[in-house]
């Protein structure tokens, strides 16, 4: 799997001279499989650049994308508008996301108001891209080669938050942004999720020093995603939904605190490639 960061910020986007190297777009990253299959996982500010490499590659012509959407909160789901391949007829865009009691393509729909949105509803225009909406559940499905494991992970209460386990031969990712444990059994399916894959990209919304006054925020410290990949017998994990208030440096000083951990601690970067051995 050849994976690409697109967008490591949370909550708003934060291009600053002082994030250049971490990034400012919030959540998205795209996967493509050994078998050619483009996934992409969350469809934050980040897809709006992807989109822009894509048609630079001739993704026009009849481009086909599978964009899994761990939940709906704005920064998981603002690019979508702005996704160029979605105007485009050639195009197979395919979405899933859970909507809780609502029809998750209701609730996409509902960001494309004209009241809020600049561009054509392309779910009601009956223009662009053929769209598909799948309800996601907690069942495996295959994309091509690759099986996808979703798990529902503790977040913020009102929307359904999943975290997603990717496998395609050999190789194998997790990837759960928006996540906190306040108990073991808020633990369980994020070490479902993690346990053995080449990559974890984890939630690190908070540093360690910050968590305690911030705990019930629906977030992470690095401290408590690190034990989790250490538990979890990772790879490598990369530090993921940087606080939109910490820089370039914070976000090394939080790094270099884990040089000895005895697997790869990064801190999610944009525009980054990691590529995992399918073979
Ligand atoms: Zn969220």
């Amino acid at each position: 799997m050849h994976v690409k960061l697109w967008g490591t910020r949370g909550s708003v986007p934060s291009p600053t001279s002082a994030t250049t190297r971490y990034g400012g777009n919030t959540p998205c990253v795209s996967v493509r499989a050994a078998d050619g299959k483009l996934l992409i996982l969350d469809a934050g500010i980040g897809l709006h650049w992807l989109g822009g490499e894509l048609l630079g590659n001739g993704f026009a012509e009849d481009g086909e994308a599978h964009v899994l959407i761990t939940h709906t909160h704005w920064a998981h789901i603002q690019g979508l508008p702005f996704f160029q391949p979605m105007l485009i007829a050639a195009c197979n865009i395919h979405l899933y996301g859970d909507g809780g009691d609502t029809p998750f393509r209701e609730v996409l729909l509902r960001q494309m108001e004209h009241a809020y949105c600049p561009v054509p509803n392309f779910f009601e225009d009956h223009i662009g891209a053929t769209l598909t909406t799948t309800q996601l559940n907690e069942s495996s499905f295959r994309i091509g080669a690759t099986t996808i494991t979703p798990r529902r992970v503790n977040h913020t209460p009102g929307v359904p938050t999943h975290g997603f386990r990717l496998d395609n031969g050999n190789s194998s990712l997790a990837y759960i942004p928006d996540v906190e444990y306040l108990d073991d059994t808020h633990r369980r399916p994020a070490l479902e999720l993690a346990d053995g894959v080449d990559l974890l990209i984890h939630d690190a919304h908070h540093t360690s020093a910050e968590y305690e006054s911030r705990r019930g925020c629906g977030h992470c410290s690095d401290d408590i995603a690190v034990e989790l990949a250490r538990e979890a017998r990772v790879g490598k994990i990369l530090l993921f939904h940087h606080h939109p208030d910490h820089d370039d440096d914070v976000i090394d000083g939080v790094v270099s605190r884990y040089a000895n951990s005895g697997f790869t601690v990064e801190g999610a970067a944009e525009r980054t490639e990691h590529i995992l051995d399918s073979s």
